[in-house]
């Protein structure tokens, strides 16, 4: 079909203040040949969007260039919902030139010039992405009978959809099941409560919405989100049933006690865990465990194993709380008791301080801030707690009947021994095999140290969903064995589509986060699901309705799609060749990056689409000494970080010229070769930060364009190009002050080597 492509140049927000608007409209409609081509001074304006309708209706428009601000704002007026068939493409004239550049300026307009061809030319090539839609299931499988997962499962019933709640132990209730009493968790924070897990459990039970299976496992999950074949394993025959999303809230585990030898464990014998002394509160029996005898003074050490780079680095949130909750218990129990709990600090947010200071009221329980740097044991089984550091400055050695370590809690997901996600320096993955452009000569190359390493961690995995994902069985964790897809911007998110973890086993945290916890991960399932009914990603690029297509005819089976998708969207047949699951997809473009056949497209961004944007700027000759610099821009840091500098009015070289892209990995590295020969002096690739504390929004994308520089490198150094022509920066969205800094930077490096010899070819 062919387009037809209407211009629109908005002349408000100072843009005609710094570019000759009128005379841009005359050159894009004399060198695009577009029909409709006008500047409107309130372009996001009732009058000038009615216009805007009126001339898609009547000279049949199907593309629609608005040349004004960011495509991060005023998305609702230029929102022609009504008209699916047409396609909206922004152009930022404002924040990334009128605002940023020397007004009425000869680069000023160029820069403007060049901005529009390359949305007419988007405009041109891309077409409106259509929807998938396939039916699917709306029930949701919530993992876990715990505190989380019971509340996800009332909250997700409460909405209307239906529940399947999989628990497996024989009893619903969780952790909650096995503690004598909470901590204050109401006004006025003083006294200890009761759980009220049984009322809860009894409306999960009595919930029509709701099927319940206790002593359950899942033997298999298959397939995708909305679509997701779960068999279930209960001791008798599997039953197979189908949901459309999973909340996986299986919980905490306590934190290995063997691993606190240093802290008395295991070497004395009356050194427990604050788990045990919940046992022994359950059942009304603190007696030591040595010789049966009642103690008459009782220590806690704080942060036992937590905080401390060689065990849980992370702080759990709830120890100091269970801690004074355990220390009433005894006082409750032995009114001649001594507490004895020393701490690095006492964490009590929020309204708990209230609790801490009901606590510190009891004569008998002692606080004591130090490091711990022996425990022993005495003659009579005593345990001796040697503390130094405290806040007198001297050393105090502690003597107890019994020690009580107040250790954290670890996710259920974790599994000692396994390797997680950008373990040990971000190298679980291991460098991906490809990266260039280049048409791989064998199909498939011997895993990596690094891949293999990965597979093996998959497989010693934790093995509660038992996804049939070729990267592994369950959800991929960080280090410390949390799930996780970006810790910054979205954490509930996982990196398993329609799946979200929540509770403990997302994060520690306590039961009234938990609650909390539950809802969102609820409101994330249900989300998912309506958004795939109607053919929409989730999070990050929630709404979009593009996902790519493979042209596959022409792939080599090399797998690097399959393998560097980082959602685990691609399987593969038996020859290799890529079996999409557009639920799973998040859209992020990074196997259109990875594809050396360059067969992987979107609708609306594509290889061509990139190419063809590339080639509709102009390339001055060397003897104008203006040279020109492409900037590819990753969509969710660096592009909101430029608006930013836009706002700020930051100025920066003229001889820029930003694409922004779906991720750095979604660019595929012939756009750099296309740029190199189409005369560009220098490339700039502007990201995300990878590695262990990354905040790629596609977890790896950054990661995998760092990679695929090597090759980028590698082929320069063959056309005899210096390597300094390509350079790959870092940006968060708060780093927009760097931004006219990082330009200077490479703009002086370009100026160095000089002008690209194929300019003028
Ligand atoms: S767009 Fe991203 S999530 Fe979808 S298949 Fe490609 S790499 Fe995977
Ligand atoms: S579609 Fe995937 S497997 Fe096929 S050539 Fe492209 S990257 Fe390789």
């Amino acid at each position: 079909m062919d387009t037809k492509v209407g211009v629109y140049i908005c002349s408000g927000c100072d843009i005609a203040k710094a570019i000759d608007v009128e005379s841009l409209a005359e050159k894009t409609k004399s060198e695009t040949n577009v029909p409709v081509c006008k500047v409107n001074e309130f372009l996001c304006g009732e009058k000038a969007i009615a216009e805007i309708k009126e001339d898609i209706k009547n000279e049949e428009l199907n593309r629609v260039v608005i040349a004004a601000c960011s495509q991060r704002v005023k998305t609702n007026e230029f929102n022609f919902e009504d008209t699916p068939e047409v396609l909206v493409e922004r152009t930022n004239i404002r924040e990334h030139c009128a605002w940023v550049q020397k007004p009425e300026d000869e680069d000023t307009q160029m820069m403007a010039e060049d901005y529009l061809r390359m949305g007419v030319s988007r405009a041109q090539h891309a077409a409106p992405p259509e929807a998938n839609i396939e039916e699917i299931s709306k029930t949701i499988m919530v993992v876990g009978g715990g505190t989380s997962g019971l509340n996800s499962a009332l909250q997700a019933a409460d909405a209307g959809y239906d529940v399947i709640l999989v628990e497996k132990e024989e009893e619903l209730g969780g952790w909650a099941r096995k503690f004598k009493k909470t901590f204050p968790l109401n006004p006025p924070y003083r006294e200890l409560e009761d759980s009220g897990y049984q009322e809860l459990v009894q409306k999960v039970n009595d919930h029509d919405k709701i099927k319940v299976y206790t002593s359950t496992t899942i033997k298999k999950s298959k397939g995708q989100p909305g679509q997701l074949d779960v068999t279930l394993q209960n001791g008798g025959a599997p039953e197979d049933i189908r949901v459309g999303s999973i909340v996986m809230a299986t919980g905490w585990k306590p934190y290995d006690p063997e691993k606190l030898g240093y802290l008395g464990y295991g070497k004395c014998e009356n050194v427990v865990t604050n788990v045990q002394m919940e046992e022994m509160a359950m059942k009304d029996d603190f007696k030591r465990p040595s010789d049966g005898k009642e103690p008459e003074s009782i220590a806690f050490i704080q942060c036992a194993g937590s905080r401390d780079k060689d065990h849980l680095p992370y702080c759990s949130t709830v120890c100091c709380r269970v801690s004074l909750k355990q220390a009433m218990y005894l006082r409750e129990k032995y009114p001649n008791a001594k507490i004895f709990i020393i701490y690095k600090d006492i964490r009590t947010p929020a309204q708990f301080e209230m609790f801490y200071a009901r606590v510190q009221e009891d004569e008998n329980i002692f606080f004591t801030k130090g490091e711990v740097v022996e425990v022993a044991e005495d003659s009579d089984k005593g345990v001796l707690i040697d503390v130094d550091e405290t806040l007198l400055g001297e050393k105090i050695q502690v003597k107890a009947d019994m020690l009580v370590l107040a250790s954290g809690m670890v996710p259920t997901t974790r599994v000692e021994g396994a390797v997680g996600f950008l373990d040990e320096g971000g190298e679980a993955f291991g460098p991906p095999k490809t990266a260039d452009g280049d048409k791989p000569e064998e199909k498939a190359e011997e895993p990596e140290e690094g891949e293999k390493k990965a597979a093996a961690g998959a497989e010693k995995g934790a093995k509660i969903l038992n996804l049939s994902y070729r990267q592994g069985t369950d959800l991929p964790t960080l280090k410390y064995g949390f799930p996780d897809s970006h810790y910054i911007c979205f954490p509930y998110e996982t990196r398993r589509t329609a799946i979200y973890a929540a509770g403990c086993v997302r994060a520690p945290m306590d039961s009234y986060q938990a609650q909390h916890d539950a809802s969102g991960a609820a409101l994330k399932a249900i989300q998912a699901m309506e958004a795939l009914s109607v053919g929409k990603a989730v999070h990050p690029r929630a709404g979009d309705l593009s996902f790519p297509d493979f042209f596959l005819q022409r792939c080599t089976q090399c797998k690097r799609c399959t393998e560097e998708c980082p959602f685990g969207s691609l399987d593969e047949d038996d020859k290799g060749t890529p079996k999409p699951n557009f639920f799973r997809c998040r859209r992020c473009g990074i196997c259109l990056g990875s594809c050396p056949e360059r067969i992987i497209s979107f609708k609306n961004y594509s290889v061509p689409i990139g190419s063809h944007m590339i080639r509709s700027i102009e390339i001055p000759e060397e003897i104008e000494e203006k040279p020109r610099v492409l900037v590819f821009i990753c969509e969710n840091d660096a592009l909101p970080s430029f608006d930013i500098a836009g706002l700020k009015r930051l100025q920066y070289s003229p001889y820029i010229r930003l694409i922004p892209v779906r991720c750095l990995g979604a660019l595929n590295t012939v756009w750099i070769a296309d740029a190199l020969s189409a005369g560009f002096d220098g490339i700039l690739l502007i990201g995300c930060k990878p590695g262990e504390n990354y905040q790629c929004h596609f977890v790896r994308g950054s990661q995998l364009a760092e990679y695929r520089m090597g090759n980028v490198k590698e082929k320069l150094k063959q056309l005899v190009l210096e390597e300094e022509r390509v350079r790959i920066e870092h940006l968060a969205l708060t780093d927009y002050d760097k931004i006219p800094g990082i330009i200077e930077d490479f703009m002086e490096e370009i100026d160095t080597v000089g002008p690209n010899p194929y300019k003028d070819f």
